[in-house]
């Protein structure tokens, strides 16, 4: 049986990420004698990582000391996911030049959640309380307002925060840009049944709405789906998730995790592959490449 192949058109890094990957790379370039870190692993996939430290580039997860560096003035970058402004101000104030490469997308989440903290909202953001993005987000509004609440899911409204949304007098909701629009939904119309005024700001980003529902389309053709990326990576994840919910799934990292899946794949006719924002064009080819072996053996 000949098997179909079909990748999304949409896979792998999105304008965040790329952007954020260049600039970075370009600024080493452009400044060899400078120590150059960045605050947090820039994304969710360690060849990238590496390829980085090889590059002399360093990844920190602590406050960066200008004297744990050399005496030239260091660089610091910000990932794409961002960092509470207080964190940057520090940053700064340590004596880096900060470059801050904040996807836009996220800016603007950061930005409504703010405006609404400080127009006296009681602020829902949809997200995992753990993850970068939102910690940043939540960080910021915070610093406007104690009312501020993360929620992942329906469950996570218990009782306490139920009844302090009812004592709310208006609620504006914010979502980490990567989360499932079907999981926004749900949340919305449960604070809705519970609040008196109600602002939803869908902040969803287009580059994941628009690869989560291209994948969904594939999916629906395909025998076997394959969704390439980082576990740690949240949009990779959320679209495997989904994806299977469609049809059959198998969330990868690279091409060697296929040999798990043998069975599967052998199986399948129509294959579609899809991949998170942080996954490489290498590594989505080397998967394709091998799933084309599959024709041959
Ligand atoms: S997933 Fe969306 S918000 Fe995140 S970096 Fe990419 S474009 Fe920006």
């Amino acid at each position: 049986m000949k098997k179909t192949i079909i990748l999304a058109r949409h896979a792998g890094f999105c304008y965040g990420v790329k952007r954020a990957v260049e600039t970075t790379k370009k600024l080493k370039a452009e400044n060899t004698h400078r120590p150059i870190c960045v605050m947090g692993e820039l994304i969710h996939n360690s060849d990238v990582i590496n390829e980085l430290e090889s590059l002399g580039i360093k990844t920190i997860f602590e406050m960066p000391e200008q004297s744990s560096f050399q005496e030239e003035c260091g660089i610091c970058v910000i990932r794409s996911h961002g960092l509470a402004q207080t964190e940057i101000e520090k940053i700064a104030k340590n004596g880096f030049e900060v470059v801050d490469l904040t996807c836009p997308d996220v800016k603007k989440v950061q930005q409504k959640a703010v405006e609404l903290a400080k127009d006296g909202y009681f602020v829902v953001i949809v997200g995992k309380s753990e993850h970068p993005e939102v910690m940043a987000i939540c960080a910021n509004a915070k610093a406007c307002s104690d009312s501020v609440y993360v929620v992942s899911s329906v469950d996570e409204i218990d009782e306490q925060l139920k009844s302090k949304i009812k004592e709310a007098k208006r609620i504006g909701v914010v979502s980490q840009t990567t989360q499932r629009i079907k999981n926004l939904q749900s949340i919305v119309a449960e604070l809705n049944a519970l609040s008196r005024e109600l602002v939803v700001f869908n902040t969803i980003c287009a580059s994941t709405t628009l690869r989560q529902n291209e994948a969904c389309e594939l999916a629906q053709h395909s025998d076997l789906m394959v969704v390439v990326g980082s576990k740690k990576s949240a949009n990779t994840t959320h679209l495997a998730q989904i994806l299977s919910n469609v049809t059959k799934t198998i969330h990868i990292e690279n091409e060697n995790e296929l040999d798990e899946f043998a069975d599967l794949v052998n199986a399948a006719e129509k294959i579609g592959v899809t991949a998170g924002a942080s996954t490489p064009q290498n590594i989505i080819e080397a998967v394709v490449n091998k799933l084309e072996r599959y024709n041959k053996s």
